[in-house]
């Protein structure tokens, strides 16, 4: 008797665990929590950007999930998925605008979703999701009003054009690059918009650009522009670079870039490879912020009295030894004048930066509008920060040969949304009276297409080349 007491014990211990074990293992099945559903996009307007429809379940999983579009009284489906074994979440892509039938205007988008749960006599916990939706698959409407029939390479174009009141975010792209168009500054027309873009120096002599406009539901309309690409002789130069140089100028720079092992050679390529791509980015991601109004006043002012030592976009080779080291285009105007001279605003705008930066030494950036920027290097003092307001021909400091300089002198760029772009052109009072002014006070169509055809780009060039 004594024994069958003891069996019946063991088995009732054996039968509880077991209980407790399928309880412990089961109990995200007898979960009472229904699946979670969302979109990946907050817009209330949705056309040619897909989004997803996102369906989770934290406990027993999801067992199934459908999805239905209700249009002017009909439904159709778009997914309907039962799934083998319960998946925690699952994104379900939704592109409207290949939906075949669908017609722009209201749509109400639903979403049932079931979970793995035995709950509900083994049907799991249910959750509903439904939302009206407007389907917007017409891009926004595009019209060029003036163009540039020149362009300079490695200069600016403008442009003046109308959209279509959706339009949410227009202006030129070129490539990965992106030039903004800004509605409100042209004289008499709030409604059209102005944009300048670059030919940049390291874009294919045959590329184009394409003007376009994205509607809030991420429908596109692309124009490509046209224009002749006028050539502009860029000059290669060779620098020799000496153990002075090497040792006073490089060496200290590699402060801000990993390594000061190696050979000459090797720390010079990493001052001018590493080092001077980070600081190019600092430079685009400071003159990708433009100020959506027009800072600047006529012409820019070159440094009084200066004279160039070195093009915009010379293609430089550094040897050491008689060996090439590294190559570097100069993105700017070295002008001397003699040491320590004051540095003028070569326009009115405000001081977007003013520090150190890398190789450029001590730097000023000012913005002057619309995504247009000058830069100032190897200052030795500055007078201005950052905010500052400046006038034409204000001293923003003095020259110097901080960063990579060998003498006194005055690194002068140009930036347009964040691309160097040629100085020459916005020092031409005649360029930017045929090319920009015009545009902005209003005058288009044929009056702007013969002061076209009269300007003489790139004059100043080659009066100040060397
Ligand atoms: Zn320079």
């Amino acid at each position: 008797m004594k024994k069958a007491v003891a069996v019946v014990a063991v088995l009732l211990v054996l039968v509880l665990l077991a209980v407790l074990a399928g309880g412990i293992l089961f109990r995200p099945r007898l979960e009472s929590d229904p699946p979670q559903i969302s979109l990946s996009t907050n817009a209330d307007t949705v056309g040619a950007t897909p989004f997803a429809i996102i369906v989770g379940d934290a406990g027993a999983g999801l067992k199934s999930v459908s999805v239905t579009l209700s249009q002017g009284g009909s439904d159709q489906t778009l997914a309907s998925e039962v799934f083998a074994q319960p998946v925690a979440e699952q994104r379900i892509p939704v592109a409207l605008s290949k939906v075949p039938g669908l017609k722009e205007g209201p749509v109400t988008l639903r979403v049932v979703a079931r979970d793995a749960s035995i709950r509900n006599w083994l049907a799991g916990n249910e959750a509903k999701f439904e939302k009206t939706l407007t389907v917007d698959i017409t891009p926004p409407t595009l019209e060029l009003v003036a163009d540039d029939r020149y362009v300079n390479f490695g200069g600016v174009g403008a442009i003046v054009y109308k959209v279509s009141a959706d339009t949410a975010k227009s202006g030129v792209k070129f490539g990965d690059r992106f030039y903004p168009g800004f509605p409100a500054v042209i004289q008499d027309h709030p409604d059209h918009y102005f944009a300048l873009f670059a030919h940049a120096y390291d874009v294919p002599a045959d590329a184009r650009p394409s003007l376009i406009a994205t509607d809030k539901a991420g429908n596109t309309r692309e124009m490509r522009l046209a224009y002749e690409l006028k050539n502009v002789k860029y000059k290669k130069s060779t620098i020799a670079l000496t153990d002075n140089f090497l040792q006073n100028k490089v060496a200290p720079l590699l402060d801000d870039v990993a390594s000061k092992q190696g050979t000459p050679k090797e720390i010079f390529v990493a001052v001018n490879k590493r080092l001077r791509k980070v600081n190019e980015d600092k430079i685009a991601e400071i003159t990708t912020k433009a100020t959506p109004s027009i800072l600047w006043n006529g012409a820019f002012v070159q440094l009084t009295n200066s004279k160039v030592e070195a093009n915009f976009a010379d293609l430089r080779t550094y040897t050491y030894n008689g060996e090439a080291a590294d190559t570097a285009y100069h993105l700017g105007y070295d002008l001397s004048v003699t040491k320590n001279v004051p540095v003028e605003a070569a326009n009115s705008g405000t001081v977007a930066f003013a520090g150190p930066l890398g190789i450029y030494g001590n730097t000023v950036i000012l913005d002057h509008g619309l995504g247009l920027f000058t830069l100032y290097g190897h200052l030795n003092s500055f007078d201005v920060k950052v905010g500052d307001s400046v006038t034409k021909r204000q001293p923003l400091g003095k020259t110097g040969e901080t960063g990579l300089a060998a003498g006194d002198h005055l690194h002068y760029g140009v930036y347009l949304d964040g691309v160097a772009v040629l100085p020459v052109e916005w020092w031409d009072p005649k360029w930017i009276e045929d090319n920009v002014q015009p545009k902005l006070a209003g005058h288009t169509g044929t009056e702007t297409a013969v002061a076209q055809q009269a300007a003489k780009p790139h004059k100043a060039n080659k009066k100040r080349s060397r």
